[in-house]
């Protein structure tokens, strides 16, 4: 049932955000007492003071993860349990979509269109689907002589560390969550210190639906207090990570000085969007390639921010962009009707901000956008044409609504561009030629290639990066589990 702006806003006024962390199965305060304020960062309005915690709850909340694995109340049920008690997650979480889509779009300044459909379509079915796979996953025999029988089983990696970011909170922390809990691990997890109450209240529904005290923690906090020790913990097997490549890398040296635990990277992205010469400029075209880039304000790792664009359809490609960007709705996260909601705060705009300006002061014609005069962080979407390969915006994740344009004169010329970038998490393709499709697919060294439509895939198919944009771990599909299971080798003498 849709809702209208009216009753999104009296959603709102109903809630009462609980910013409590939640370790072994009780809302709790940080051990000191500490509290930091999340806001929403379209009004600027507080909307819960939140636990602060440190090393003290992490290490509570790892040593309650512990207990119950070691216990096997949860890592040693029945498949067929865990996965009758993540349906029931994915159920709770549908129940309570319009009121944790509410939460998320207040605590994001995201659109409550894109809250409501991550929230109550993405989220709930993640869970399901890995609980559907809980009771499917199988091991393995190996082919040996008759003196041996070799079993290859899983076993779930013991206690998963889980720190995400803010562009879709609730979405990032079940892309960990659903699979960590499915093959049996628990898992502690940090949000984003912007966006911490949707996770809270997942800890609430996840507990109602069954989950035993200490599998699910959610310690809020800081980079540099809870995430650190999160990356640091002894006691912690496997860690997984979504943002900036920056953060990635210090999980690397974390687990290097520490117990050496798996570090699964999901990192940062400069993703090009290559209109071949044969494509036809379109509609649809035109709107991949909008969404694309502007899709929660561009705050989105796989934005499509290199707009690759064969020289003779440069003029018509930019010409219509730039009128289907100009339809994009700018305003109140909570009305329906809004198209791009406001940035996540008030440095994060200045750094958008401060890129555009680079891009103006390089040399690119910047044809719209810009700075808003919404109150609030709202940037207008920006379109630069005239884009060189070696321009500040053309390299670096700009992370919010810029856009640039630039012309290739050849499919080989657009490859070259495409690939030149420490990045590699994502790539569109539009031709109409199915061979140049493939050999753009194959040669693209990029996690995900869509063709002839932006993408990043779904909950079936592999998420994560090439390169710099991460490690080779990956979220969704089946793959995922590999970030939360051990894999052992019996070898039986017959
Ligand atoms: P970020 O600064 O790397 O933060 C991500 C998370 O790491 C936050 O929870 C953050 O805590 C924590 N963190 C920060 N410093 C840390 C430290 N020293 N030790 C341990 N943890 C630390 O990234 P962001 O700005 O929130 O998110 C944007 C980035 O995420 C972009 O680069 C984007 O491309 C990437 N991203 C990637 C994917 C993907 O799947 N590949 C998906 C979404 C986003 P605080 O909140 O306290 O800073
Ligand atoms: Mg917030």
């Amino acid at each position: 049932m849709t809702h209208s702006h009216a009753e999104f806003q009296a959603i709102a006024k109903t809630l009462t955000p609980n910013g409590q962390a939640f370790i072994d199965g009780a809302f709790c305060d940080a051990d000191d007492g500490d509290k930091f304020e999340t806001t929403n960062p379209a009004t600027g309005q507080v909307l819960a003071s939140v636990a602060h915690c440190k090393s003290n709850d992490v290490d509570r909340a790892v040593a309650a993860a512990r207990r119950v694995f070691n216990e096997g109340t949860w890592s040693r049920a029945e498949p067929e349990h865990r996965k009758e008690v993540l349906l029931k997650v994915a159920g709770l979480v549908r129940q309570h979509a319009h009121e944790l889509a509410v939460l998320e779009s207040l605590d994001t300044g995201k659109t409550i269109t894109d809250c409501l459909h991550e929230v109550g379509t993405e989220v709930p079915n993640f869970f399901q689907w890995y609980a559907e796979l809980a009771d499917k996953t199988f091991g393995k025999i190996a082919p040996t002589g008759p003196s041996a029988l070799a079993l290859v089983t899983h076993e779930p990696a013991g206690v998963a560390g889980a720190v995400v970011p803010w562009n879709f909170p609730l979405v990032m922390a079940a892309w960990k969550i659903a699979p960590a809990l499915a093959v049996g691990c628990s898992a502690v997890v940090k949000p984003a210190e912007q966006t911490p109450l949707s996770a809270i209240r997942l800890a609430a529904l996840m507990q109602e639906a069954g989950v035993p005290d200490g599998v699910i923690n959610i310690v809020p906090g800081f980079g540099h207090t809870a995430g650190q020790a999160i990356g640091l913990h002894n006691d912690i097997d496997t860690v997984s990570f979504t943002g900036s490549t920056e953060v990635g890398r210090m999980f690397l040296r974390y687990a290097g000085d520490s117990n050496l635990k798996g570090v699964g990277l999901e990192l940062g992205g400069k993703s090009p969007f290559i209109v071949l010469d044969d494509a036809a400029i379109n509609d649809d075209l035109i709107e991949h390639a909008a969404m694309s880039a502007f899709w929660n304000g561009g705050q989105n790792c796989s934005a499509n921010m290199r707009q690759l664009i064969a020289a003779p359809l440069v003029e018509e490609f930019a010409t219509r962009v730039c009128e289907r960007v100009k339809a994009f709705q700018l305003g109140d996260p909570l009305d329906p009707n809004t198209d791009i909601g406001s940035m996540i705060t008030s440095d994060h705009k200045t750094m958008v901000m401060d890129y555009i300006r680079s891009g103006q002061d390089q040399g690119a014609q910047l044809v719209m956008g810009g700075d808003s005069d919404l109150p609030g962080y709202f940037i207008e979407p920006a379109v630069f044409q005239n884009v060189t390969p070696d321009m500040k915006i053309a390299r670096e994740e700009i992370f919010g609504p810029v856009l640039g344009i630039m012309p290739v004169q050849s499919a080989e010329e657009a490859l070259a561009i495409a690939c030149d970038t420490e990045y590699g998490l994502h790539a569109s393709v539009f031709t109409r030629d199915i061979d140049r499709a493939i050999h753009m697919a194959r040669s693209l060294p990029c996690g995900t290639v869509s063709v002839n439509g932006f993408s990043e895939g779904d909950i079936k198919t592999p998420f994560g990066g090439y390169k710099q944009s991460g490690s080779l771990s990956r979220d969704n599909g089946t793959e995922a589990l590999a970030q939360y299971m051990q894999t052992k080798t019996i070898w039986i003498s017959t």
